[in-house]
């Protein structure tokens, strides 16, 4: 069964708060409702309703196994959502909220079971966007909200890309233009003996180090089936295109001539090649006959996030047949970078000595 889905243009800026009650009536009615935020877009619904957020599972696909964050706008949320909140959490809260980083506490009995798939934790974030701040706040709820994608397709970073995934299945899309970061929050586990960065994104790690010496995080990839799973939604398939994609990671001067090889030799066999590089890498390139998409300057990860999953939809409506890229420097941005880039190849990484 196929809905209307609204799509109403918002200023981010100063959003009109007319055009948000609406959006903040369909949330209070269980309905849902996407939005942006400096992350990425998220799908909302209302967190202490579980029949809105069995809806997110079903608009998107996404496993009933797969935990969501619960979205803030104000700090005096908190005690209705985690319960015995270590001093430290209130520190982070209070240096790096609004902003891209979730934490997860032990959970509130007021939150749904199915917002936490059945864990005793929950995570929390309050996104730095103005229009998700105003329309938490006219609906006065705590708001469920993933990603705003099919599950395991890119993130969306523009409504264009909600619209595709999600059109007919979701009443209203938000739309306050691209997301400034382009990459998901960097969601950090307060619950065990250490804390742990369960997955990197927008707030790098060695920002969080001055506050948090013990941080740690070693990448650990589920496989589908779930069976390994290290801890809930970190699958290994996520934020994929639906053409195969081939991440060459090494140094950069092994790297380029081995990618310019491969490309040559796809060509020759007649498929449709798309790299998406940085813009130093485009003039190497251009010539080959490949579709070539530019991330922006290596030197800038910033940029690079942000057009992470935008350039992954580009080459995948255009056509190609595989997609080749390789890995950045793995400071500040750079882990959420290459951890995004690993899962949309499956963790088919090609090393390059
Ligand atoms: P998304 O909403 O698509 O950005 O993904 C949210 C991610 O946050 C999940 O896939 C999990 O990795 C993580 N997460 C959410 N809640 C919890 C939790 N209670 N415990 C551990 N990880 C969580
Ligand atoms: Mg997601």
């Amino acid at each position: 069964m196929s809905i209307e889905t609204r799509v109403v243009k918002v200023d981010k800026e100063n959003p009109d708060p007319a055009l948000l009650q609406t959006a903040a009536d369909l949330l209070a009615c269980g309905e849902l409702v996407a939005f942006p935020t400096e992350t990425v877009y998220g799908l909302g619904a209302n967190a202490l309703d579980s029949d809105a957020v069995s809806k997110i599972f079903v608009a998107k696909g996404r496993p009933l196994s797969d935990p969501l964050i619960v979205h803030i706008y104000s700090i005096s949320q908190m005690d209705e959502i985690a319960v015995n909140m270590p001093p430290v959490a209130w520190d982070l809260a209070h240096a790096f909220w609004p902003g891209p980083l979730t934490i997860v506490l032990p959970k509130h009995r007021r939150i749904p079971a199915n917002v936490s798939a059945g864990l005793e934790t929950v995570a929390v974030r309050m996104p730095n966007h103005r229009v998700p701040h105003a329309l938490f706040r006219l609906a006065d709820l705590p708001v469920v909200a993933p990603s705003a994608n099919l599950f395991s397709r890119p993130s969306p970073t523009t409504a264009q890309h909600v619209l595709d995934d999600l059109g007919g299945r979701i009443p209203m899309i938000l739309d306050g233009g691209a997301t400034e970061i382009g990459v998901e929050s960097t969601v950090l586990d307060l619950t065990g003996d250490r804390p742990l960065i369960l997955r990197p994104g927008g707030l790098p790690i060695e920002v969080l180090r001055p506050l948090i010496p013990t941080v740690s995080y070693t990448p650990r990839y589920a496989a589908l089936d779930g069976t390994s799973a290290p801890s809930p939604g970190m699958l290994l398939k996520h934020y994929s295109p639906s053409v195969q994609v081939l991440l060459f990671h090494g140094a950069v001067d092994h790297v380029l001539p081995r990618i310019e090889r491969t490309t040559r030799k796809l060509l020759e066999e007649g498929k449709a090649v798309g790299l998406m590089l940085s813009q130093e890498d485009e003039a190497r390139f251009d010539p080959l006959g490949a579709t070539v998409a530019s991330l922006g300057s290596e030197d800038n990860l910033g940029q690079i996030a942000q057009n992470l999953f935008a350039r992954m939809r580009e080459l995948e409506r255009s056509g190609v047949d595989v997609i080749l890229t390789r890995t950045f420097d793995s400071h500040g941005l750079g882990l959420a970078i290459a951890d995004r880039l690993i899962r949309a190849t499956e963790g088919k990484v090609i090393e390059v000595r």
